[in-house]
């Protein structure tokens, strides 16, 4: 059968999903300017695919306008069409003004106000889990290498497009979930690494689906084991790219500015998950003995802390400071990148503003600390519904007022409509939902 080879211009939006509009390649230099048209209400298809309400009815028009930097093109050879596409800005039809619901939009200018106030820039590698569904998990095969057997063409035909995709894939591994894999992929620039986080989630599921097999990226599969988690990875350079969140003089290895970036992320953490783990499944996963993050701790290489000090390899020629950095644990595949590292920013930029002190990392488990240390402290347990962590949101007027006021709205809105879809549901078929649905 003959082809004519389709071009699409995507956004990931509030669902976390990508969604776009397409057209015949040979098109592409027109749709570079003036992108496709876009409709506000899109913004509030919920996960499941309905939109309970929507401030904007079947009003008005928006335009969605590709970064050329963001292609992927992925040629699957025999098996099936090639995968193309764009990443975009959603703007108003003047083709300039951003629209204020554009997520991506929001982390550039959470990025923008970093440089420009604090002199830094953001480095981060997303790190996502998730269940492949193509195989038939042998009993007992966690990190196994049978798991990575038992998965087929699966693990290098992914490898082959994260890479072919620009995504720079860094190291591919088998969890400890039956059919669960990790990957993990080289640090960049913060807007490229969420780029790169939206293309690295749909092309596992583009090569799952050309060897006829699916992938969820559900924060819970299945309710008896552990969680897929997005571990959100980053640190600070100044204007020139030269690492600054490093200090070797200092107990734990941080600078002062990082210090006080991650004391931001702490104290607005609760407000925080509303965007990074923003599905009523996600609170499954945050809890404690499940390795995710349940209190909003820094913890020194402990994969239980809200946030974590990863190690340093201290191999010959490594160069400790570029190594060096944190990893936000509270976060999964429910959560648009753009929008939970935009927040991430966000909080970090207050710490900056407001000369936080610097956070003391926890070695221990923070529930076995005396309760006047951990009030000390300031240490909380993370909301542990979706419906709690919206209100922490809109409590903390600080961390909702980085959000223009409409996009609070609409996120909110959205979010309470996905909660009334699911409360009436028992708790595994509301968790197989999910798993359809990411
Ligand atoms: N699966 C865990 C999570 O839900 C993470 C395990 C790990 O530390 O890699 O975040
Ligand atoms: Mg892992």
């Amino acid at each position: 059968m003959n082809r004519l080879p389709l071009i699409m211009v995507c956004t990931n939006d509030i669902a976390g999903q990508v969604r776009g509009k397409g057209f015949p390649a040979h098109a592409l230099e027109g749709h570079l300017k003036k992108g496709v048209g876009w409709t506000p209400t899109n913004t509030m298809i919920t996960c499941f695919g309905q939109i309970v309400s929507t401030p904007f009815g079947p009003r008005n028009d928006l335009m969605l306008i590709p970064d050329p930097a963001t292609e992927v093109f992925v040629d699957f050879g025999d098996e099936g069409p090639a995968e193309h596409f764009f990443l975009g800005d959603i703007v108003q039809t003047d083709a300039k003004t951003p629209w204020d619901l554009c997520l991506r939009s929001f982390l550039k200018s959470a990025l923008a106000d970093l440089e420009r106030e604090a002199g830094l820039r953001l480095v981060a590698a997303f790190e996502h889990e998730f269940i492949y569904f193509g195989q038939q998990p042998r009993l007992g095969d966690s990190y196994g290498l049978e798991g990575v057997r038992l998965a087929g063409a699966f693990p290098e035909a992914l490898l082959h497009a994260l890479d072919a995709g620009g995504v720079q894939p860094e190291t591919f591994l088998p969890e400890y979930g039956p059919g669960q894999f990790e990957v993990t992929v080289e640090p960049a620039g913060a807007l490229q690494a969420a780029d790169r986080a939206v293309a690295l989630r749909e092309l596992t599921r583009a090569t799952a689906y050309r060897l006829g097999h699916r992938v969820s990226f559900a924060p819970i599969v299945d309710r008896k084991s552990v969680g897929n988690g997005v571990h959100i990875h980053f640190s600070l350079t100044d204007t020139d790219g030269r690492p600054a969140s490093h200090d070797p003089a200092h107990a734990y290895g941080f600078s002062q500015k990082a210090g006080q970036f991650v004391a931001g992320v702490l104290r607005h953490m609760p407000a925080l998950c509303a965007v990074t783990a923003p599905s009523v499944l996600s609170y499954e996963r945050l809890v404690p003995n499940k390795w995710s993050a349940s209190y909003n701790n820094l913890g020194y290489r402990d994969r239980e802390a809200g946030v974590r000090i990863c190690p340093i390899w201290e191999v010959e020629g490594a160069d400790a400071s570029r190594q060096y950095n944190f990893e936000y644990r509270a976060a999964d595949a429910a959560a648009s990148p753009y929008l939970a590292l935009g927040m991430l920013v966000r909080a970090g930029l207050q710490g900056l503003r407001d000369e936080l002190p610097e956070p003391e990392p926890t070695t221990q488990d923070p529930t076995t600390l005396p309760p006047d240390e951990v009030a000390r402290r300031g240490t909380v347990r993370l909301p542990q519904t979706l419906d709690a962590a919206l209100q922490a949101l809109e409590e903390d007027a600080t961390a909702s007022g980085w959000m223009p006021a409409d996009l609070l709205l609409a996120y909110t809105m959205h979010k309470r409509g996905e909660i009334s879809l699911v409360r009436d549901l028992a708790a595994d078929e509301m968790a197989a939902r999910y798993s359809q649905a990411y």
